[in-house]
C-alpha cells in the first residue's frame, strides 16, 4: 500500500506514529475473521482492514469526513484485531488518531453532539451520575430507549470495610459507575485481601480514570482526570507505609491507567509519574494469580458452575488471557466452556448508547453462547460488561472477585 501522508502531519510525533502503524499493516486480513462489526455487518469498510485504509484516506485527505466517522463509530474498540494481527499493528493507536482527524473535520449532529455532552457531564462524577441515575428511576418513561436501559439498578447496601491492618497495602480504585452502580465490588475485593493479608486501602472521593472522555474523543478532558488521579495518588506511592500497587477491578479502567504513560508522554510534568504509576496498576487478577487465593475459599456444590466473560480490555487490552479462570479452577469452581470467548458483548463504553442495534445483537450473541452450557451464574471483570449482561440475562451475573468473597472461610 502506498502511504503518502502530508509532510506537515509527517513531520509531526502523531504523524509518524500513524506512518509507522500504517507500513506494519500488509493487508493479510487475518484481523477480520475476528471482528465483531465485520462479522455482523459483513462491510469491509466495518472491518478493522478497511478501517485502517479509511483512515490512511483520511490523514491523506483523500475521504469524506463522514464516511470514515461512520464507519470508526462502528468500531467497538474491543482490540480483537490486535491479538489477532501477526504482524503487531497497533490498531488502536491509530484509531485514536484517525477518530481525532474526523472530529476535527466537522462536527456531529446537534442531538448527538447533546447526548455526548450530558454523558461526559455526568457520568465520570460519582456524585452528578449517582443524583442522574436516581432521577431516571424515577421516570424511565420519559428517557429515551437506549438511555432507559443503561440506567443501573440501585446498588446493594455494603458492609463495613476491613479494618487496614496489614504492613502489605494496595491501592483499590473506586471509579465512577461502579462506585455508585456496583460498590459491592470492591468491597468482595477487600474482603478477599485482607483474609490473604492484605489491606485495600480506599481513596476518598476518587473517580473517572479518564476513560470515557478518552472513548469520546474528548482527549483534552480525559488528560484533566488522569492529571487529578496522579495528583490524588501520589501520596500514596510515598513513605514507608507505600502501597505495593494500585489496583482495579474494572479492566477497562484498569487498561485507561496502564495507558497513562502512553497519553501524557509529551506532558514534561506529569510523564514521568505516569510511567510510574502506568507501572504499578494491576488487574486484581493479576495481583491474585500470585497468591494463595485457593486456601481461602472454600466453594460449595451449587455456586461452581460458572460461565466467565473476558471482557475485551482483559483479554485483548491488558493481554490477561486466563489468569482469572486459572484462578476459579484453581478454587474448584467448574468451567463451563463458552464458545467465540474473544467477541466482545457490546457494551464498550458507551458503545450501547450511540450504537444500540449492532450492541444488542452482540449482547443477545454472547449471552446465548454464555448461557449455552447452563451456568448457574456469569462472571465478568469490567462493570460495563457486567451490568450490559446483566439487563437480560437469565442467571445471575456477578464480577468473579464476588464469587470469591462469597466462599471465604472466614
Ligand atoms: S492489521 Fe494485521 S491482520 Fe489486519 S490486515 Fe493489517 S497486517 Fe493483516
Ligand atoms: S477494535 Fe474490534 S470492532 Fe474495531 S476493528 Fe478491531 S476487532 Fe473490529
Amino acid at each position: 500500500m502506498q502511504i503518502q501522508l502530508p509532510d506537515e502531519f509527517l513531520s509531526t510525533e502523531k504523524g509518524q506514529t500513524a506512518n509507522n502503524i500504517l507500513r506494519r499493516c500488509v493487508h493479510c486480513g487475518f484481523c477480520n475473521a475476528t471482528c465483531p462489526t465485520y462479522q455482523l455487518q459483513n462491510d469491509e469498510l466495518d472491518s478493522p482492514r478497511g478501517r485502517i485504509y479509511l483512515i490512511k484516506q483520511l490523514l491523506e485527505g483523500q475521504t469524506d469526513g463522514d464516511i470514515a466517522r461512520e464507519h470508526l463509530d462502528r468500531c467497538l474498540t474491543c482490540r480483537s484485531c490486535e491479538t489477532t494481527c501477526p504482524s503487531g499493528v497497533e490498531y488502536n493507536r491509530l484509531l485514536d488518531i484517525g477518530r481525532e482527524r474526523v472530529e476535527s473535520l466537522g462536527k456531529r449532529p446537534l442531538s448527538e453532539r447533546l447526548l455526548r455532552w450530558l454523558l461526559l457531564q455526568s457520568v465520570p462524577f460519582p456524585k452528578r451520575f449517582a443524583v442522574g441515575a436516581s432521577m431516571a428511576r424515577r421516570v424511565p418513561f420519559l428517557l429515551p430507549k437506549v438511555l432507559r436501559k443503561a440506567i443501573p439498578p440501585r446498588a446493594a447496601a455494603v458492609d463495613q470495610w476491613p479494618a487496614a491492618r496489614h504492613a502489605r497495602r494496595v491501592l483499590l480504585l473506586d471509579g465512577c459507575v461502579q462506585s455508585v452502580a456496583a460498590p459491592e465490588i470492591n468491597l468482595a475485593t477487600a474482603r478477599v485481601l485482607d483474609n490473604l493479608d492484605m489491606s485495600a486501602i480506599q481513596i476518598p472521593d476518587g473517580g473517572c480514570c479518564g476513560a470515557l472522555n478518552q472513548h469520546l474523543s474528548s482527549a483534552e478532558s480525559a488528560a484533566v482526570f488522569m492529571r487529578r488521579n496522579i495528583d490524588t495518588w501520589w501520596p500514596y506511592l510515598e513513605g514507608s507505609d507505600r502501597v505495593e500497587a494500585i489496583v482495579s477491578t474494572a479492566s477497562a479502567c484498569g487498561l485507561q491507567v496502564k495507558d497513562y504513560a502512553h497519553y501524557l508522554r509529551l506532558d514534561k510534568q506529569y510523564a514521568e509519574k505516569a510511567a510510574k504509576i502506568s507501572g504499578l496498576v494491576k488487574d486484581v487478577s493479576e495481583l491474585l494469580a500470585a497468591e494463595p487465593v485457593a486456601d481461602v475459599i472454600s466453594v460449595v456444590g451449587s455456586q461452581a458452575r460458572i460461565a466467565f466473560h473476558a471482557p475485551c480490555t482483559l483479554q485483548h487490552g491488558q493481554r490477561l488471557t486466563g489468569v482469572v479462570e486459572s484462578i476459579l479452577t484453581q478454587c474448584e469452581f467448574e468451567l463451563v466452556t463458552v464458545k467465540d470467548g474473544h467477541l466482545c458483548c457490546g457494551a464498550a463504553g458507551t458503545y450501547s448508547i450511540f450504537q444500540p442495534v449492532l450492541s444488542e445483537q452482540l449482547q443477545a450473541n454472547k449471552l446465548a453462547t454464555l448461557q449455552a452450557g447452563s451456568p448457574t451464574a456469569i462472571a465478568s471483570a469490567n462493570i460495563g460488561c457486567l451490568l450490559h449482561l446483566r439487563q437480560d440475562a437469565v442467571v445471575p451475573v456477578k464480577h468473579w472477585i464476588e464469587l470469591l468473597a462469597d466462599c471465604l472461610t472466614s
